[in-house]
């Protein structure tokens, strides 16, 4: 026996030693960078690789063969952007070739021999000790800018934690679980802590990767412990977040899942909604979870959180911009108009790359020109300074004003904000910005107005330079029409093959252009002039076009 134990403490101070090596070895030779200046040298071609993954900071490898270390934007366009600047990228499983977590691993294996040890059953339940913030969130629904619909469905939940007598005396079933379900940014995690903070009750939070560990049975464990700190405390809100990473459909295949499932489908009926304790989970695809988990008395009500529209978008500016200087000519309303289909995370993350130029230009307020080069770097990427042939300039130019031109004359409910041949960082020769309306429905017709838009810049080089002449400018419109076409057959019943539908858009973009060729060379002939054109100049060219035609 105590030569079992002998050997186990061996095992673990080997394991500490290597651990020190290791951590020194990663404290002497990296350098941490700050993102900002991480893009900086990313645009000056001085970074060669980037090592991407779940961890706080990722590894990079710079063009003079030194390493460095830079915070993990946890943003998920880094990697395209990454590769448009021709960054080799390497994407690693955090948990498998990282030395660092082999060794925790070996320690953990470690102390879980010797506790199993001292109290037999694996020890388990000590192992999985988790660290759940639990305290009354300072935030509340003032704070945050929730859609009227969502926040109607969360003031009744904050009835029920505050008053659940009041629903039990009537015989009211007070719910146990809500899911709220989304796309990413949306806000959902920031709901749930401002529940908590508006029923003035604890807030424990985990996220469903905490529960899904290498050991049988940790997960399971974690989430007893989570409920019974809940209790302890006399209630509050459990959050869960990414509850996807448990709740999956099972498949027979993962007996953690399902331990952890169990577990926490166990804990859910064992406690009715009267002790006041609420379980929040949220999920960007709630298609895929398990039936089990959305039965009546578990997960059985639901709350969306979509996309804001302009008034929810206008109010989330708002609040992050109450601590940014702003000078007066940026305007709040022209930025919610122009950011459709933004989430609340990207809106946030807008001002703040605005800030970011404000401070590096050493402004003291944010400009309307920061605002704009951050709304345009979002969206388009960063501009990036190339050389372009002549020949190529003209082509990119006569490209982007096909675009531009169909756009402008059958969207009418697009509004065209700027042309620009100057290349992005996505690897873009140029591109020609337009902002739809919030719509909910479309009609066929729209669609194949919108399709003809898309193909306009392969419409414009085809009629301009020849079908021999084409070039490879259009292979993202390409793909774009291609999906549009899809979901119109698949979808939506709006025709019989894709590539009729596809037939049907080029024909409308060539006939536009030929209808308005003057139009459309007066146009690109000012962008291979000017380079780019605001959404002023673009009024304005078009206008002196329509006043000549009729002199
Ligand atoms: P994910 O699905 O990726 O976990 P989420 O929906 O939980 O995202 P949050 O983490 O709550 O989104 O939001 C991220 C950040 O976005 C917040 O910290 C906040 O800055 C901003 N944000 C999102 N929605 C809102 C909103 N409605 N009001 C104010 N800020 C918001």
């Amino acid at each position: 026996m105590k030569i079992k134990r002998k050997g186990i403490m061996a095992f673990l101070v080997a394991g500490m030693i290597l651990l020190a090596v290791f951590l020194r070895k990663e404290q002497t030779e990296m350098r941490m960078i700050s993102y900002s200046d991480f893009w900086e040298m990313a645009a000056n071609g001085e970074i060669a690789a980037v090592t991407v993954n779940d961890l706080p900071e990722w590894e990079i490898r710079l063009q003079n063969g030194e390493w460095a270390k830079t915070p993990n934007p946890r943003s998920q366009d880094v990697k395209e952007r990454l590769l448009s600047l021709d960054i080799h990228v390497v994407e690693e499983k955090t948990a498998q070739g990282n030395a660092f977590f082999m060794l925790l691993g070996v320690l953990g294996l470690g102390a879980v021999l010797l506790r199993s040890r001292k109290s037999g059953a694996m020890g388990l339940e000590k192992y999985a000790a988790i660290k759940a913030e639990e305290k009354i969130p300072d935030v509340t629904f003032s704070d945050i800018a929730v859609p009227k619909d969502t926040l109607e469905s969360m003031q009744d939940l904050v009835s029920f934690l505050r008053e659940p007598g009041r629903f039990s005396r009537c015989g009211a079933r007070i719910p146990k679980g809500v899911i709220l379900y989304g796309p990413p940014g949306t806000g959902k995690t920031l709901l749930a802590k401002a529940l908590a903070g508006e029923a003035r009750c604890p807030f424990f939070a985990m996220s469903g990767a905490d529960f899904v560990q290498v050991y049988v049975g940790v997960g399971a464990s974690r989430v007893r412990e989570l409920f019974r700190k809940a209790r302890k405390a006399g209630g509050g809100v459990i959050f869960i977040d990414e509850i996807d990473a448990i709740g999956k459909k099972r498949d027979n295949g993962n007996d953690e899942r399902e331990q952890t499932l169990n577990a926490l489908l166990t804990e859910m009926s064992g406690f009715s909604g009267s002790d006041g304790i609420l379980v929040l989970a949220a999920t960007n695809r709630l298609d895929t979870l398990d039936g089990a988990l959305l039965r009546e008395g578990r997960f059985d009500r639901r709350i969306e959180v979509g996309l804001p529209d302009y008034e929810d978008r206008l109010k989330i500016l708002r609040v992050h911009s109450r601590k940014k200087p702003l000078d007066a000519g940026v305007s709040l309303e022209e930025l919610a108009y122009k950011t459709t289909l933004f989430s609340g995370a990207q809106l946030d993350t807008l001002l703040n790359e605005a800030a970011i130029r404000a401070a590096r230009r050493k402004g003291e307020s944010i400009s309307p020109e920061d605002m704009e080069k951050a709304y345009c770097s979002m969206v388009a990427g960063e501009e990036r300074k190339r050389n372009m042939t002549e020949e190529e300039k003209r082509i990119t130019s006569f490209h982007e004003a096909g675009h531009a031109l169909i756009t402008r004359l059958l969207l009418p409910d697009a509004r065209l904000m700027r042309i620009t041949v100057i290349p992005s960082s996505r690897g873009a020769a140029g591109y020609s910005m337009s902002v739809q309306k919030d719509k909910m429905l479309h009609t066929r017709k729209e669609l194949i107005c919108m399709m003809a838009a898309v193909l306009g810049g392969r419409a414009a080089e085809e009629m301009i330079f020849g079908p021999e002449n084409v070039t490879t400018g259009a292979s993202g419109d390409l793909k774009k029409a291609r999906e549009m076409a899809h979901c119109m057959v698949k979808d939506w019943a709006m025709g019989e093959s894709e590539e009729e539908i596809i037939r049907e858009g080029m024909q409308r973009a060539k006939e536009c252009l030929k209808e308005h060729e003057e139009k459309f060379r007066l146009l690109a002939e000012e962008l291979i002039k000017k380079d780019t054109l605001t959404e002023e100049e673009i009024k304005r060219i078009l206008e002196k076009s329509e006043k000549n035609l009729l002199l």
